[in-house]
């Protein structure tokens, strides 16, 4: 039996930047089901950081999260943790009307963000086939996300700072008793004062051992691909390294340069029992078809494929907090499509709540409040 203060349930980005942020308040254990962290959700995303993404308090994380990305505590990485990859929205004729609304929500608060015509869209991205954008948006300070070193960052530095990571360590059952927290899991048993529930689509599954009531958790499956960058013209060869993500503005589908690829998406949202989700040829055919009708790429050789579980809450914000009913129990959960580049804020929140700080006064500052995320919003 081992004990601690802090017993955090799963070590995808939630669970490892929580520990991270816990570790100088006590004894940190992170417990994970699978033999690698970031396994599930967490391994598979598209590592972009977007401040436009979401709702407002999923943006307000996103932005109180840029300066943590941008210079992380001495240590942390090796290397940058964002590059410059800009976002490119594209809107088609029919369109317009979203691209005008887009703009109106965004162009206050995020920086930069401007709109462009047809020509400089086929400047910055010489694939997209002529004709088929009227006009776009562009978020000229949108990066990519080095997310196996970010949650390598935050498992290091919480390792660092004495927190132990257990692998292959399923909880099976958590129980309350005499105000503290009983775990078993195939690795042996924990106690702990404080539990942080940071398992990715099975939220709602470690609620129910807790004796919580649930959250409405819907995992939603996301596919994403690689291909070549290859013009249908046998005269013409792309050099994508240097275009921005290109986006349809209803978030049909979206593609973005990746080592000398383009990863591609139809941006699906396929509601998913939570599993180790994986890809179907139905949604990969989607995207092809829809980024071949916006563009000259030739796509007839899929490389890499995979699919990952995005949870969401019914106000699609996320679930930050401690549950209403079980004391020293916290969510940190329904991270949406937005759990990496939100990690930096969101993590710092759920620290501070769980060792009685008060609500971060920059996040304040930007209009976010408890509230916002706290898990007795929901009903
Ligand atoms: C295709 C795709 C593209 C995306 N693109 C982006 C992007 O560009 N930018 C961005 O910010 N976000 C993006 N996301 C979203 C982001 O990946 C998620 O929000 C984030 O990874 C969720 O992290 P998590 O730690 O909550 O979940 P997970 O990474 O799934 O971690 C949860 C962990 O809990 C463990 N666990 C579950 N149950 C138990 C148990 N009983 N006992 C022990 N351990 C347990 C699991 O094994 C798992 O490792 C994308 C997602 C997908 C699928």
């Amino acid at each position: 039996m081992k004990e601690c203060d802090f017993l955090v349930i799963g070590a995808g980005i939630a669970g490892a930047s929580a520990a991270f942020r816990l570790a100088a308040s006590g004894k940190v254990i992170v417990i994970e089901r699978e033999s690698s962290a970031g396994y599930h959700t967490t391994g598979r995303s598209a590592a972009q950081f977007l401040e436009s993404y979401g709702n407002f308090s999923t943006r307000c994380l996103a932005r109180g999260s840029r300066d943590f990305l941008l210079s992380p505590p001495t240590g942390f990485a090796d290397a940058p943790l964002l590059s410059p990859r800009p976002v490119l929205h594209l809107a088609r004729p029919d369109q317009m009307d979203r691209l005008r609304a887009f703009f109106d929500e965004s162009a206050a608060s995020i920086p930069g963000v401007s709109l462009v015509d047809e020509p400089s869209i086929l400047d910055m991205i010489p694939a997209i086939r002529p004709r088929y954008a009227e006009a776009g948006i562009l978020e000229p300070q949108a990066m990519d996300i080095d997310v196996h070193a970010l949650h390598l960052g935050f498992l290091a530095g919480a390792k660092g700072q004495g927190a132990e990571i257990a692998l292959d360590a399923e909880l099976e059952s958590l129980e309350s008793k005499a105000g503290r927290w009983h775990a078993r899991t195939r690795r042996g048993d924990f106690v702990a004062k404080t539990v942080i529930n940071a398992a990715g689509a099975w939220c709602d599954e470690v609620a129910g051992m807790a004796g919580a009531k649930t959250i409405g958790l819907v995992p939603k499956r996301r596919t994403a691909f690689t291909v070549a960058a290859e013009s249908l013209d046998p005269d013409v060869s792309f050099t994508p390294d240097k275009w921005p993500m290109g986006i349809d503005i209803d978030e049909a589908f979206y593609f973005k340069p990746d080592a000398g690829r383009l990863l591609c998406s139809p941006a699906d949202e396929t509601p998913s029992p939570a599993c180790d989700a994986q890809p179907e040829d139905i949604d990969i055919a989607i995207a092809v078809e829809r980024i071949q009708a916006a563009t000259l790429l030739r796509i007839d050789r899929i490389e890499a494929r995979w699919a990952g579980l995005r949870s969401f809450v019914f106000d699609g914000s996320l679930v930050i907090g401690p549950d209403p009913e079980r004391e020293g129990f916290l969510w940190m959960a329904a991270l949406g499509g937005y759990g990496i580049q939100t990690s930096p804020a969101a993590s710092r929140l759920v620290a501070a709540l769980a060792t009685g700080e008060t609500f971060p006064s920059d996040l304040e500052g930007i209009g976010l409040s408890a509230a916002d995320l706290d898990p007795a919003r929901i009903e």
